[in-house]
């Protein structure tokens, strides 16, 4: 592509751009194409001609737009939000015409500069401690893996990184029952083995129960093992509960535990200060990460990763060949702080949304986005056919239908599963679910950007009407 033509259609890519976050919601928010309908479209060999951009631009629009689920909908209410913002998507595309390799300090100064300082700006915002430094990672689940390897080389005095795992202790990581199942994959990664995660039990409001840790990580003890981590969860997937990091953390400190805090989606509510109690006892923390590309209106990927001790983060990852010397010295180079050797300019997109909200614009958002919850929580609490499963501690509603007259638990889970295929084949709205003590559970979930009044209203709406309409059949 020329010059002239990449000016003209990337002007027309704008307004496209534009158009399409302004009536996103015409679109079915769910995807309701069939698997494999979107590959029988595509030419099964690459073309051996170069094809021009209208071409290409017209297929995107036939072929791949009706395959998208709307994440920028405002009536997507599944999973946890990957919301984002006009501001951000302007940082990505200068991000794509520059695209630097961010790995080391001399590959592009400001990029590493930018994140070194935005990323100690985050840090305030959200009221961590001064003593956590930052870095930008793909996702927590990377952050969760640097965090479990600099344990295990802290506590072992680096000899796995040369040794490898042969005769080290076993070492025990220990996590709430209602924890992400990214934990288990990374103690997979870590070459720990499944066997080697322990799920302590979790209270009436699904968070960690800190005596229970604590007699666990006795019984690994008495059987020789060696506790090593413990992964405190602020806001689990399922339905956001928050574990008490205070007293995790005392229990922690006595058995000189690692800890980490898998924050995902909460991170972002503690730019509020009225959300700073859910990091209470936070000095005590090693690590702690979360996603501003979930619910601080940042795309995906920007993922928040802070430590206290950053020297044996590097230690345990840095590898200096020749051709990555550089000449600069005391400077950061990040490619020793992650997993990742090529790392694209996260920082930029992140600059540009805390500028542009400004903290208080931030703070009015997610404000906003709980007081929606908050409104749809008390209807779902004051009907009489609808149950709530969780307490509701941030932007997430866990609830059923009861059917009059429907008492077993069973029928009731399969009349809940079929409530949620019917809403997301009406492309109206999107919600996902999880199970709560064995019961089907609905996630209503409020952190889309541009979402407003009207659609939880619809979307709750929508909810009645079809629930009263199964009942009927
Ligand atoms: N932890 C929690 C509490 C989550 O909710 C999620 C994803 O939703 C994750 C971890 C995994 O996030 P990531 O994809 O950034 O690894």
């Amino acid at each position: 592509m020329d010059s002239e033509n990449f000016r003209k259609f990337g002007h027309e890519l704008i307004d496209w751009m534009s158009d399409y976050l302004d009536s996103v919601e015409k679109y079915p928010v769910k995807s309701q194409v069939k698997p494999g309908e979107i590959i029988s479209q595509i030419p099964k060999n690459p073309p051996q001609d170069g094809e021009d951009f209208k071409k290409l631009f017209s297929d995107f629009e036939k072929i791949i737009l009706p395959g998208i689920t709307h994440w920028q909908h405002p009536k997507f209410f599944a999973y946890f939000p990957v919301n984002s913002s006009r501001i951000s998507v302007l940082a990505e595309m200068i991000t794509a015409a520059i695209n630097v390799q961010c790995m080391s300090w001399e590959t592009s100064p400001s990029a590493t500069e930018l994140e070194e300082h935005v990323m100690n700006w985050l840090r305030d915002i959200i009221g961590l401690p001064k003593n956590f430094t930052g870095v930008i990672q793909d996702t927590v689940g990377n952050g969760l893996t640097c965090s479990l390897l600099t344990a295990r080389e802290k506590f072992t005095n680096y000899e796995i990184n040369s040794r490898g795992l042969q005769g080290q202790p076993k070492f025990i990581v220990y996590c709430s029952s209602e924890a992400h199942s990214s934990i288990e994959k990374v103690v997979k990664i870590i070459g720990f083995g499944k066997e080697q995660l322990r799920k302590i039990p979790v209270d009436k409001n699904f968070a960690m129960i800190p005596e229970e840790l604590e007699k666990t990580i006795k019984e690994d003890i008495d059987k020789g093992f060696k506790p090593l981590a413990v992964v405190i969860t602020i806001g689990t997937t399922g339905s956001t509960a928050i574990d008490p990091m205070e007293s995790i953390c005392k229990v922690g400190k006595k058995y000189n535990l690692w800890m980490h805090v898998d924050a995902a989606l909460a991170g972002s509510a503690l730019v509020l200060p009225e959300k700073q109690w859910m990091i209470k006892g936070i000095e005590d923390a090693d690590t702690f990460a979360f996603n501003p590309h979930k619910w601080l209106f940042t795309n995906i990927d920007c993922s928040a990763y802070y430590v206290k001790d950053f020297e044996s983060l590097i230690k345990t990852l840095e590898i200096l060949p020749e051709y990555l010397k550089t000449q600069t010295q005391g400077v950061k180079n990040y490619r020793d702080w992650g997993l990742q050797l090529g790392r694209k300019f996260r920082a930029l997109k992140l600059w540009f949304v805390i500028r542009n909200y400004g903290v208080k614009g931030l703070q009015e958002k997610i404000r906003y986005h709980l007081e929606l919850t908050k409104k749809i929580k008390d209807l779902i609490e004051s009907s009489n056919e609808f149950e709530l499963l969780a307490p509701v501690e941030l932007n997430t509603i866990c609830f059923r239908h009861i059917p009059k007259g429907m008492t077993d638990e069973e029928k009731i889970n399969e009349h809940n599963e079929k409530l949620l295929n019917i809403l997301n084949k009406t492309g109206e709205v999107y919600f996902t679910h999880t199970k709560l003590n064995g019961k089907y559970t609905i996630r209503f979930v409020i952190g889309q950007t541009e979402v407003q009044e009207r659609h939880v209203i619809e979307g709750w709406n929508l909810i009645k009407e079809k629930a009263r309409l199964m009942s009927l059949n």
